[in-house]
């Protein structure tokens, strides 16, 4: 018997979860949600509301899909689990299809191999191991407002200060994230990478395992990397023995409209990739894919993640991909996200709280400031618009270093006539502050 009130819900909460995961609530007064279907939500009252945030970027091709929800169904009931010490052909075609979405490189001869997790901050730590494995290297590089994960290897390498907590591995350095519209130095890519090289020459031993970059920062405010950066970073990196690493969890999947994944956008072929989240459609799934030479040191120290690979997770996985291609949801979130990206930037046109509206693809924020000249952020107003959102029957998520972020990242199959709900319900938003 489940009790489905909100009270209840909250009551139960309160008492029996532990404070580390109690207070992760982000509006005032808690909602309960009872049933999604592609990028709608229903509460426990029955109202309707448009996910823009794909439960935390979760819900890549929509809410219960029914082909993933099937895919996922039907392994279950034919075996449920099947450790990797076994052989099973779900995940092994899983992987296969998998790799074949990754650059194969000018000369068409990169070799892709997949490492199946569980979740994203496993597949952080396990890339931390494989570049420390195959550089013999151990310093590490990170972006300042990048967000890595909750494990100690994955909070080591997460800039953000909220999320670091005690009994961190240490050898990392930060290096200042290329922030167009706030970064200390400004725009252009070139000032934070001669900083790279300057935090490898001041900060590490000079030999380098490798750099981890987001390829849009998620939690971080919706931060793109500016033309250059990412293969400026690899290049420096690489310069010092290191391996460059794109982190997919959020930016994947065709999410950014333009390419499968963030990194493409910059043509850089990074060494290794990790990505989970979108990858399972809900269902817990993560990965490390990387070149096989880099991959192959790990024989000696190989990690055993026990529901890693497991069949359930993907056959839902392989499902998403199937629905990716044949639904075209990275064209669909070009045109939908350059759609929604209009929209707002004729909210920043009306409403002044709004200091900056940028994005690519379904990946999209509004950044709130007291002053427009000043740029100090506001995460009052943030706080504010975000909980009158709710009234207007949009679900999105506050990010940044200063919570003064609105972030977007819906399921990809937000359609045109999403884009006028979102629209209007953001601008009511707005208005309803005065
Ligand atoms: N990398 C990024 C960019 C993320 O956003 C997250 C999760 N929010 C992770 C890694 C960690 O993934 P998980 O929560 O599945 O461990």
């Amino acid at each position: 018997n489940i009790d489905w009130s909100t009270e209840a819900t909250a009551a139960r909460r309160d008492t029996y979860y532990a404070a580390s995961q109690q207070k992760f609530v982000p509006f005032k007064d808690p909602i309960v949600f009872k049933k999604g279907s592609m990028q709608y939500l229903w509460d426990a009252e029955g109202n309707k509301y448009t996910d823009l945030l794909g439960m935390n970027v979760c819900i890549s091709v929509g809410h219960s899909h029914p082909r993933v929800v099937s895919a996922a169904m039907e392994q279950a009931q034919e075996l449920t689990h099947c450790t990797t010490m076994f052989h099973h052909p779900v995940p092994a075609h899983f992987a296969e299809e998998f790799a074949a979405t990754m650059p194969k490189g000018k000369d068409d001869n990169i070799e892709w191999v997949v490492h199946f997790t569980n979740s994203g901050s496993e597949a952080v730590d396990l890339a931390m191991a494989v570049a420390r494995t195959f550089t013999g290297n151990l310093d590490l590089l990170a972006l300042r407002s990048g967000y890595h994960g909750p494990t100690s290897g994955a909070q080591s390498i997460t800039g953000i200060a909220n999320f670091r907590h005690p009994g961190m591995s240490g050898n990392v350095a930060f290096v200042p994230e290329p922030n167009q519209y706030r970064g200390i130095f400004g725009k252009g890519a070139d000032p934070y990478l001669d900083e790279i090289d300057q935090t490898i020459r001041a900060a590490t031993t000079g030999r380098v395992a490798g750099i981890f970059v987001e390829s849009v920062q998620g939690y971080g405010g919706i931060i793109e990397m500016p033309k250059g950066y990412m293969s400026g970073a690899a290049e420096r990196v690489r310069a010092a023995g290191g391996l460059y690493i794109a982190d997919e969890v959020q930016s994947g999947f065709g999410r950014t409209g333009d390419n499968m994944w963030g990194f493409e956008a910059d043509g850089v072929i990074p060494d290794i990739v990790v990505m989970a989240k979108g990858i399972g459609n809900g269902f817990p799934l993560g990965a490390v894919v990387t070149q096989k030479h880099i991959a192959a040191p790990m024989a000696e120290k190989f990690m055993f993640h026990t529901y890693g690979a497991n069949p359930t997770c993907c056959a839902a996985g392989r499902a998403v991909l199937a629905v990716i291609r044949d639904e075209k949801l990275q064209p669909n979130a070009k045109n939908v996200g350059n759609a929604l990206l209009a929209r707002l930037k004729d909210l920043q046109d009306k409403h002044k709280a709004i200091g900056d509206v940028r994005g690519r693809g379904l990946m999209l924020a509004i950044e709130m400031v007291k002053d427009r000249k000043t740029k100090e952020p506001d995460p009052e107003t943030t706080a504010a618009v975000f909980e009158n959102c709710r009234e207007s029957g949009l679900i999105l998520s506050k990010s940044g270093q200063y919570q003064s972020v609105l972030r977007m990242v819906p399921p990809l199959c937000l359609s045109m006539d999403d884009v006028d709900t979102v629209a209007n319900g953001l601008d009511r938003a707005f208005s309803a502050l005065r």
